[in-house]
């Protein structure tokens, strides 16, 4: 479904990102994990196009992407939950949801607004409140469901644990592992690298810019490197 090669992007003269290959095969839940500035998020900002590319290729659903600008990808069903959410505190939680399908004005927003309610109850209480008020677990549920609501095909979801209390992270992980159930598939970027792991088929561990182990992510966990570095084990 997604595959990148060679990916390179720069901040000004510093390059962060040093040539990124990988795929993410259709249906599948696979993980990015790496230490704080590895450059996971510039990895997405590139796949959603909010940050210049400066070498490689992304390739979506068989068509090149490196010069489709971020609003035409999200019609295209690359869909983006960002770092710290990034929901619209003074609106309502409905109306976040809502802004998530901009780009559809059929029957089917109800439809989609519904299965956003069964998955996240908890919004469905609170769906006339501002997003404002939520907790931080809540408006990371927003954040995901605000992002469903574009049909996406994949899901590029960045550190949706971050911040979280333990209860919540566990409840979050289950959401993103459930995608399989929806036909949702899933690009995850997280620094809590054992939660992503176990939820994950395939991972990926990133240093500084570069993409230094890969392997299904039962491997990846058990291994030894992977358990001193990032498993604190
Ligand atoms: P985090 O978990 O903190 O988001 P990350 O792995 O996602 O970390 P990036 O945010 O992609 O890493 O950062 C990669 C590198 O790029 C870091 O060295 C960071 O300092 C640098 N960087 C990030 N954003 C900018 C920016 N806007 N201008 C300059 N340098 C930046």
């Amino acid at each position: 479904m997604l595959s990148v090669e060679g990916l390179r992007s720069r901040y000004g003269r510093i390059e962060v990102l040093h040539g990124i290959d990988l795929t993410v095969g259709s249906g599948e839940i696979v993980t990015v994990v790496g230490a704080n500035g590895a450059g996971k998020t510039t990895l997405l900002r590139c796949l959603s196009g909010i940050q210049p590319v400066s070498g490689g290729s992304i390739l979506f659903r068989g068509e090149t992407l490196t010069a489709v600008p971020a609003h035409r990808r999200v019609a295209r069903g690359l869909a983006q939950s960002p770092e710290g959410r990034q929901i619209f505190t003074n609106l309502s939680v409905e109306d976040n949801l809502r802004l998530g399908a901009y780009l559809f004005a059929d029957d089917r927003v109800e439809k989609d607004m519904d299965e956003a309610f069964a998955l996240f109850p908890i919004l469905k209480q609170k769906r006339n409140l501002s997003a404002g008020g939520l907790s931080g677990g809540q408006q990371q549920m927003l954040a995901i469901a605000r992002a469903l609501m574009g049909r996406p095909s994949c899901l590029l979801l960045d550190e949706p644990s971050m911040g979280l209390a333990p209860i919540l992270v566990a409840q979050i992980f289950d959401v993103v592992k459930g995608m399989r159930g929806l036909g949702v598939t899933v690009l995850l970027v997280e620094q809590n690298a054992f939660g992503a792991l176990s939820i994950a088929d395939r991972g990926y561990v990133m240093e500084t810019g570069r993409i230094t182990m890969s392997g299904p992510a039962a491997e990846l966990v058990a291994d030894e490197r992977i358990r001193e570095a990032y498993l604190g084990i």
